[in-house]
């Protein structure tokens, strides 16, 4: 459930019409509701209720720092994948000790910075890694907590660019040699060895890939701690996925996928960690934008619209799907039309649906991706030198700009010209 509804005819974000927004900031742009945020992160925080643990936000997701500190005022940690969103995370007012370090290749760097700041645990991913962690630990005089990440080989049954368990992926160790890379661990003076982290992908529509990823964790627990290991912290990643195609797909609930988590793992007694990015995020935001033209094909129509590939590249990316609306309600019984729905990017790539079947749009019309939240703004770039689209945080009756989007000039002077020209 999100807060994008229809009202008199009129698609609302909570209660502010998206309309009035366009009319505000111009298309295209990022819309956000608070309400839905909220709901998602509770709907997690609930389905653990009853266990000690800790929902960490995956902010990659959708990372402004308007939604950080949303999620943190709710008691969020967050799941940070690189440096430059660890000083986001600090810079939101998320306090170290609820800050997760996860991520393939974290550099010196970056290592360097989590440990002055303060972290609650890096999630390591190799044995190199592990020793550049002990290193810079004991330079600093620290000692850094860590799980290990173990692939646990299970396939997620999802999108192969996002697909992470299996053991031709590159994340985490085998968990064949789980016990002699955590030996190894324990021995390094500058580690400390608190739990064991899995991730098995995203857009998982299915609780089984989880299942049995966690019950190699709960195996793995029982030996490592019969090795002598303190294992206290099980993260157990994100991953769930949502409905995008809303009238057929019906992944499993946070509360359904809770009551699995317990079933697995609750015997243990450890802390449950877990790192939800897609499931807060992803329905909890749209992208607007505008029909430019419509224009007639050999045997197609093309609906060209403002948004591009370079905003949201999820559809080029993975073939994914998004239900777009008009943002003025369809009357009953129109007679609708097929289209190709498209972005002015030279690619012809930059394709969002082909022949979907919606009500008839004009020149000017407004529409709306919907489920953007996720995965959306973040990975927008400004490819054909479009400008990064506005992203816009609605709060009930009040809406307010999160992230402006810049003038032509302040994208071009970013350039420098060298001397010799
Ligand atoms: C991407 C990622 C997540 C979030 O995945 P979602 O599918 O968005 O829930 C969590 N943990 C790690 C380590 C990730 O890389």
């Amino acid at each position: 459930m999100d807060h994008f509804l229809y009202r008199d005819g009129k698609l609302f974000a909570e209660d502010v019409p998206v309309s009035e927004i366009a009319a505000a900031v111009g298309t295209p742009f990022y819309c956000y509701s608070t309400a839905t945020f909220e709901r998602h992160f509770r709907l997690f925080d609930e389905a653990l209720e009853g266990t000690d643990h800790l929902v960490c936000y995956a902010m990659k997701a959708s990372s402004n720092q308007a939604i950080l500190k949303t999620l943190a005022a709710l008691g969020a940690g967050m799941d940070v994948v690189s440096g430059g969103e660890y000083a986001r995370a600090k810079a939101a007012g998320v306090p170290g000790e609820r800050i997760v370090f996860s991520g393939v290749g974290k550099t010196r760097d970056e290592i360097h910075a989590a440990l002055t700041g303060g972290l609650r645990q890096f999630n390591v991913e190799s044995e190199p890694e592990m020793a550049v962690i002990n290193e810079v630990a004991l330079e600093l005089g620290v000692v850094a907590p860590i799980t290990v990440r173990v692939n646990p080989d299970v396939d997620a049954k999802t999108h192969a660019k996002i697909a992470t368990g299996k053991s031709e992926n590159k994340f985490g160790i085998p968990i064949s040699r789980a016990r002699e890379v955590y030996a190894h661990a324990a021995s390094l003076p500058g580690l400390k060895v608190i739990g064991i982290d899995v991730h098995i992908g995203s857009q998982l529509t299915q609780l089984e890939p989880f299942r049995l990823a966690y019950r190699k964790v709960a195996e793995l627990t029982e030996t490592l701690r019969a090795d002598g290991h303190d294992i206290q912290r099980l993260d157990l990643g994100g991953g769930l996925g949502i409905p995008y195609e809303r009238s057929n797909e019906a992944p499993p609930l946070p509360v359904e996928y809770g009551a699995m988590v317990k079933e697995e793992l609750g015997h243990l007694g450890c802390e449950i960690e877990i790192e939800p990015g897609r499931l807060i995020a992803g329905n909890a935001g749209i992208m607007v934008s505008k029909v430019i033209y419509v224009k007639e094909g050999e045997d197609r129509e093309f609906m060209i619209v403002d948004g591009a590939m370079n905003d949201l590249i999820r559809p080029a990316m993975y073939e994914a799907h998004h239900d777009i609306i008009p943002v003025v309600e369809p009357t009953p019984g129109e007679e609708p039309a097929a289209y190709d729905i498209v972005g002015p990017v030279c690619e012809t790539g930059d394709t969002f649906a082909k022949s979907r079947t919606m009500a008839k749009v004009e020149a000017g019309d407004l529409i709306a991706f919907r489920s953007a939240g996720a995965y959306g703004a973040v990975m927008s770039s400004e490819y054909n030198t479009r400008p990064l689209i506005p992203e816009v945080l609605v709060n009930g009756d009040q809406f307010a700009v999160i992230r402006r989007r810049p003038t032509f000039d302040e994208m071009i002077n970013r350039d420098t010209i060298p001397e010799w020209l």
